[in-house]
């Protein structure tokens, strides 16, 4: 049973090494105008501060996303039956300018959200988060976020610049984006500049799981809690791909060791099933060190997964 929606294209109609690569092989559509969700490229990573890369991130991982099906096994999500979602390409940013960048980025961002759009990004460096939390506080106000990283991303400059990678939360509480009460930073970890790293997130009243908390334990019980904390609350995902080990997702840029597990991110993600999601991203693919295809084909897979947690999907 399928609906009039678009569908990825079937294994049985082209094989799935050909055709075109779209995410999930989903149509392309011009704008994000009638769409209840869309995914959408951002190939940005100048804001980096290692390794580079990302920019290559939103077209590898719908290479590796050809052989995702739409019918999600683990939790009868059938996302297809009732929201209408296709592939937008990507946002035409400026690789000469991460200040232009930011400005093109949340331009197109307040368009897909002004469509009702929910917006489900491939990076990307994680610089992208910030311009899109903008245009979301412009149409949602403040939101709970569930971050998850090795890093909490809370520098408050790097090499003196305000803008990067390492530091867009800072600039999203500075700017009164995010409800700091409904704010989970999730796998933090590794080495940092000073002991209280991870203070002042928690100074400003975001709920901190460290990946030690987090190892040898199912997460479902830490998503209960989220779920109790974001309550009603228009609520953000933020993947950094650097979250999970670099067993699993080797291809990224400031790889730490002692991270997630596949299966916790899987059960992140699937734990914020019944929460007032208006946004996504997963950010920090970098190809050129992904030389399996196994960490864009892990980006492409919870990419999916978020999408089976949206707002008004259909479970069989
Ligand atoms: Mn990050
Ligand atoms: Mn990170």
């Amino acid at each position: 049973m399928t609906s009039n929606n678009n569908q990825p294209l079937s294994g049985d109609e082209m094989p799935r090494f050909g055709g075109p690569a779209t995410m999930m092989r989903l149509p392309t559509a011009d704008s994000s105008r009638d769409l209840d969700a869309c995914f959408v490229g951002v190939p940005l990573d100048i804001g980096t501060s290692n390794r580079s890369g990302a920019r290559f991130g939103p077209r590898q991982i719908r290479a590796e996303s050809t052989l995702l099906r739409p019918y999600n096994m683990a939790t009868r999500a059938a996302p297809f039956d009732s929201l209408q979602v296709a592939d937008i390409g990507d946002v035409a940013v400026n690789t000469f300018s991460l200040q232009d960048s930011v400005k093109l980025i949340e331009s197109a961002y307040h368009q897909i959200l002004s469509d009702h759009c929910i917006p489900l990004t491939l990076g990307g460096d994680h610089t992208i988060v910030l311009p899109i939390l903008r245009a979301v506080h412009g149409i949602h106000g403040p939101v709970g976020l569930v971050h998850v990283d090795a890093h909490a991303d809370i520098n408050d400059a790097m090499f003196g610049e305000k803008i990067t990678h390492g530091t867009p939360f800072r600039r999203a509480v500075e700017e009164g984006l995010l409800l700091c009460d409904k704010v989970v930073q999730i796998g933090l970890r590794g080495t940092g500049y000073a002991a209280d790293d991870f203070d002042w997130p928690r100074e400003h009243g975001f709920r901190i799981a460290t990946a030690e908390e987090c190892w040898y334990k199912s997460l479902s019980p830490l998503m209960a809690e989220v779920r109790e904390m974001m309550g009603e609350s228009p609520v953000y995902i933020s993947f950094d791909i650097d979250g999970l080990d670099p067993a699993f997702a080797p291809g990224t840029g400031t790889p730490e060791i002692g991270g997630l597990t596949i299966h916790q991110g899987l059960e992140i993600v699937r734990g914020c099933r019944s929460l007032n999601i208006v946004g996504c991203d997963l950010v920090e693919v970098s190809p050129p060190y992904d030389l399996s295809g196994n960490t864009s084909l892990t980006a492409a897979n919870l990419l999916y997964e978020m999408l089976c947690v949206l707002p008004g999907v259909n479970y069989r």
